[in-house]
């Protein structure tokens, strides 16, 4: 049976569902103003039912915009306090690059000094070489001119993250209920006024506060709520530009090559760190030796006993499809529409073969199963995490958050008063005012 009222009602029971609810539950019991008891879970289908069951589990600092590093150096402190229980491995992580990136990445290294974060940059050809070859004696990726190094980092694996997190959830005190799923909200006092009640498949739920971490389920939940589809951005142009799309859908590329984890072990026996590839050498079948691509690509990969060989991903497509008629139902490898082909296949393969010589020949190991995702996107990309309707706080990551496990430890001190600086640059109001993040040269829309 479902409470008919509870203080907080966190929807969606991914990494920021979880997350949230397992902070807000320590921060409600340190200052004496609650418990986990006030705290109610759904989901409509189950734990990891979203992307956070099915993400890669990469975490790292790598990226261009001072905003999100700081954000992302938050969320590995939380890794690293919870490592076992959420089954994380602090491996590190690598952006290997071309000339074109060259310039940007070495800005990325330089602001991680500057915060501690511990990285090491080798900057050219030759150099890169050197340190890849002492890591990989097999590693020919042509075309690199730098390579970042962060020691800290790694992966997760996705539903343990997710299993340990419940745990700690619950053993504060929070419910956590599955096959619940919201399909409105009754409103205090008209159209755009507070929620005073989420409306269920199951019965209506009076609360204080709403917590909405819906993945790629969050257009429907903003459309749920009246909130507008299309937005006014201030561009970097300084000129305003109506019309523009709340939300996007990409679709994710990822897949895992069944060799023996282990055969990606370093030269001295360790398992390595994340490996991201990017480069603008051509890129050939390893199989027929048929040209691929002749523009920049990138790939990314680690051995993962979870999974049970190497797996990774390579570069997303936006889904050309109106976004009210994208179908997010059935969702991940169940979704009929977006799981990854044979173009994923023969490019991914082909580009770890590009990268280290173990590689070649190896395609027919690839794992012939449904795998990938969709992922929600905001307007720039990146995530908004505030708060509408008065009280109702969204938590749209912009499909950059597996990662961003610490990110419902800031939301949880924001619910109860308290300003976060490290989630401020990600208000929604950013469109309007054109309080933009910087824009970076990588293939991928999250770097
Ligand atoms: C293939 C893939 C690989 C990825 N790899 C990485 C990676 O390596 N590193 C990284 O940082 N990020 C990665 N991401 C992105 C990351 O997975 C997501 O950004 C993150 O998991 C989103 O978490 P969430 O908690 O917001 O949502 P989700 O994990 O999607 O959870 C949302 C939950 O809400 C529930 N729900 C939806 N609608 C309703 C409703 N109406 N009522 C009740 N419940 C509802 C769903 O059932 C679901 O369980 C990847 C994404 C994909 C698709």
């Amino acid at each position: 049976m479902l409470p008919e009222g509870i203080r907080f009602v966190v929807i969606g029971a991914g990494i920021h569902g979880l997350s949230t609810a397992y902070h807000l539950a320590r921060e409600l019991k340190a200052s004496g103003s609650g418990s986990g008891s006030d705290i109610l879970v759904i989901d409509k289908k189950a734990i990891g039912a979203g992307a956070s069951g099915i993400a890669c589990g990469v975490v790292r600092n790598n990226y261009y915009q001072p905003a999100m590093r700081e954000l992302m150096a938050h969320s590995v402190s939380v890794w690293e306090r919870h490592a076992d229980t959420l089954s994380y491995h602090a491996v590190g992580y690598m952006q290997i690059s071309p000339e074109s990136m060259h310039t940007q990445v070495g800005t990325i290294y330089e602001q991680e000094k500057a915060i501690g974060y511990p990285s090491v940059f080798i900057e050219g050809e030759e150099d890169c070489e050197r340190y890849m070859s002492a890591m990989f004696d097999d590693w020919q990726a042509k075309n690199i001119t730098s390579v970042l190094h962060e020691k800290k980092g790694g992966y997760a694996n996705n539903m343990r993250s997710l299993e340990g997190l419940s745990q700690l959830a619950r053993s504060e005190g929070v419910r956590i209920e599955t096959g619940v799923k919201v399909v409105g909200f009754e409103r205090a006092n008209g159209a755009s006024s507070a929620v005073r009640a989420v409306v269920t498949d199951k019965g209506k739920i009076a609360c204080e506060q709403v917590i909405v971490g819906v993945g790629p389920w969050v257009k429907q939940i903003w459309d749920m709520l009246g909130l507008p589809d299309a937005i006014t951005v201030k561009g970097r142009d300084g000129k305003l530009h109506d019309g523009r799309q709340m939300w996007t859908f990409w679709s994710l590329q990822e897949g895992t090559l069944g060799v023996d984890p282990s055969r990606q072990k370093t030269n001295d026996g360790k398992m390595p760190p994340v490996i991201h590839v990017d480069t603008d050498a051509p890129l050939y079948s390893d199989i027929d030796g048929s040209l691929i691509t002749d523009k920049l690509w990138g790939i990314y990969y680690k051995p993962d006993f979870y999974f049970g060989g190497v797996q990774g991903g390579a570069m997303p497509y936006k889904i050309a499809t109106d976004p009210d008629k994208v179908a997010v139902d059935p969702y991940g490898p169940e979704s009929p529409d977006f799981i990854v082909g044979e173009d994923f296949r023969r490019m991914w393969c082909s580009a770890l073969a590009h990268c280290q010589a173990r590689f070649m020949g190896q395609s027919i190991k690839y794992r012939d199963e449904p795998s990938g995702g969709i992922g929600c996107f905001t307007p720039d990309n990146f995530p908004v995490f505030d708060r509408f309707c008065e009280n109702v706080y969204i938590i749209a990551d912009s499909n950059h958050g597996y990662k961003m496990v610490g990110v419902g430890e800031l939301v949880a001190k924001e619910l109860l008063g308290e300003k976060s600086a490290l989630l401020k640059p990600f208000r929604y109001s950013r469109y309007a005012e054109g309080d933009l993040h910087p824009v970076s040269n990588s293939p991928f829309p999250w770097s």
